[in-house]
């Protein structure tokens, strides 16, 4: 006699529980695309340059190494073999970063060394680089020496980029710093460093690139 009254309450049961299920996974259902956005948003940042001629852009099926210009900065270009290495927005906070800390240390009273960034070229290379003479960090003389890192005028600068390295484990900041001695002094960067033979480079300079590359490194560049 019960039979019909205990189908009922099991199909409203059935009823409620299915609501339950559909209400349950509609807010995981939710929530997920929350997550994903958010997480999208995080890690695919993009710039999206307006008025940048198609010139100054890396083509990235190109083979051939691309002269890319860097935003921000004027007359400041650099030479990539590929386009992920590096992006040119990263080399431009890059630069930013290693300036405001220069100005934050040393100053720049003139300007100098903003004008010294605004008219540079980077060349980036997957390869290292073997010269006859240079000079190691406390000044010594080495011969036949593989390098990581030149300033090869008063406005270029080649740097090693070994694979998956971030800006930060390269020698470009330590490079930036000839670039910034070159261009107060007018007559050289001050290749033997710590050396007494050429003056500029001081302790303090070893500093800074400790602390401006710990800076990129924590901004994943
Ligand atoms: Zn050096």
């Amino acid at each position: 006699m019960n039979t019909p009254w205990v189908a009922y309450n099991y199909a409203v049961l059935l009823k409620k529980g299915m609501k339950k299920l559909l209400k349950r996974f509609v807010i995981f259902f939710t929530l997920a695309i929350i997550f994903v956005t958010l997480t999208t948003c995080t890690y695919t940042w993009r710039a999206t340059p307006s008025n940048s001629g198609s010139i100054n852009l890396c083509k990235p099926h190109r083979t051939q190494p691309q002269m890319i210009k860097i935003p921000m900065f004027s007359q400041t270009w650099q030479i990539v073999e590929d386009c992920d290495v590096f992006n040119r927005e990263k080399v431009g906070i890059a630069l930013l970063v290693f300036y405001n800390a220069w100005r934050l240390k040393f100053g720049d009273r003139n300007g100098q060394v903003w004008s010294s960034l605004n008219d540079l070229m980077i060349e980036w290379s997957g390869k290292y680089r073997k010269i006859p003479s240079a000079f190691s960090m406390d000044g010594r003389p080495v011969t036949d020496v593989r390098i990581s890192g030149l300033a090869l005028t008063k406005t270029m600068i080649w740097v090693y980029v070994g694979q998956n390295e971030k800006i930060c484990e390269t020698s470009f900041v330590h490079e930036l710093v000839h670039i910034a001695i070159w261009k107060l002094k007018k007559t050289d960067g001050d290749p033997d460093h710590l050396g007494k033979k050429y003056s500029g480079w001081s302790m303090n300079h070893n500093i800074l690139i400790q602390d401006v590359n710990a800076m990129l490194c924590e901004l994943g560049l």
